[in-house]
């Protein structure tokens, strides 16, 4: 079993420890879901390079053969899910939605559309809404995108380490299977990503 030091790093012998300062933008004050991505690169030296300049990231990366990294902590916060999410109850339950809210932003066009639903989203707390960077731990799986909507597919040592992974994470964070997100589930991605990582 994993445990998590001070400074928000998981100390496990199956984890290395590479972490990028630049790609942690000040505190994540908890932590309450899990957002499962692909890099599309096809190494994780190239998605390292790319932390060494800072900007985007996620807190963990698991290479083909299964090697976790921790890339950041998890006690900051990194920018993975992207600037506008999706509304939960549109996508989940229509039933939950405010329904005289949710006709008025369906009737806008795409643009204006998808700022007004994210606006209205980030007005409810977690679950209500899907995870957003400043509640949410992100995992990278090394894999490029093939097209605009196939992924790679996820290897077996990722999906086993994946696994390991958010069990640890459920324990250190009082999770469970319902607060893991494939990215395109919670932005506007390609539906491709993670389609074929698995934790259950
Ligand atoms: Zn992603």
């Amino acid at each position: 079993m994993s445990s998590l030091d001070k400074d928000g790093m998981l100390i496990d012998a199956q984890v290395i420890q590479m972490r990028f300062t630049g790609i942690e933008h000040g505190e994540l004050a908890g932590v309450h879901a899990i957002v499962v991505h692909q890099t599309d690169s096809s190494t994780a030296q190239n998605t390292f390079n790319g932390y060494k300049s800072g900007g985007n990231g996620a807190h963990f990366l698991i290479d083909k053969n299964g090697q976790i990294y921790q890339t950041a902590s998890v006690h900051r916060r990194c920018y993975h899910v992207g600037k506008l999410i999706r509304s939960k109850c549109l996508e989940i339950n229509k039933s939950n939605c405010d329904s005289v809210a949710m006709a008025s932003m369906l009737a806008m066009g795409w643009r204006q559309q998808i700022k007004a639903l994210d606006a209205h989203e980030r007005q409810k707390d977690y679950p209500e809404r899907y995870p957003i960077n400043s509640d949410s731990v992100g995992i990278e799986l090394v894999g490029k995108s093939l097209d605009a909507t196939r992924f790679e597919a996820v290897t077996a040592q990722q999906n086993n380490s994946l696994q390991w992974l958010v069990s640890e994470l459920y324990r250190h964070f009082s999770l469970t299977t319902s607060d893991v997100y494939r990215h395109p589930d919670v932005s506007y991605k390609s539906p491709g990503e993670a389609s074929t990582a698995t934790w259950k």
